[in-house]
């Protein structure tokens, strides 16, 4: 398991308005801050638009419970790697 910890049995699927990026979480909330945008600005890499306040720009798609946890998790993982985004 790439996001969550194995033996899992819900985790939450989010999706990032900022950055695009898709990934899961063991919090279940209606938003959340990115972890990749949070880590670019820990980073302090300068971005075009400058984004001095980490906000909760991921929301929440769906309620994952059980076997679906890792299939989601492995295609994340993989689109994570492979940079395609065409699979869901
Ligand atoms: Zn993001």
């Amino acid at each position: 398991m790439y996001y969550v910890p194995d033996g899992i049995e819900k985790c939450g699927f989010y999706e990032c308005g900022d950055c695009g990026m898709r990934f899961l979480d063991v919090q279940i909330v209606p938003k959340l801050v990115c972890p990749y945008c949070s880590q670019v600005a820990d980073m302090e890499i300068g971005l075009d638009d400058e984004m001095p306040d980490i906000k909760e720009s991921a929301e929440l798609l769906q309620i994952l419970e059980d076997e679906d946890i890792e299939k989601y998790d492995t295609l994340l993982s993989l689109a994570i790697t492979g940079g395609d985004y065409g699979w869901i």
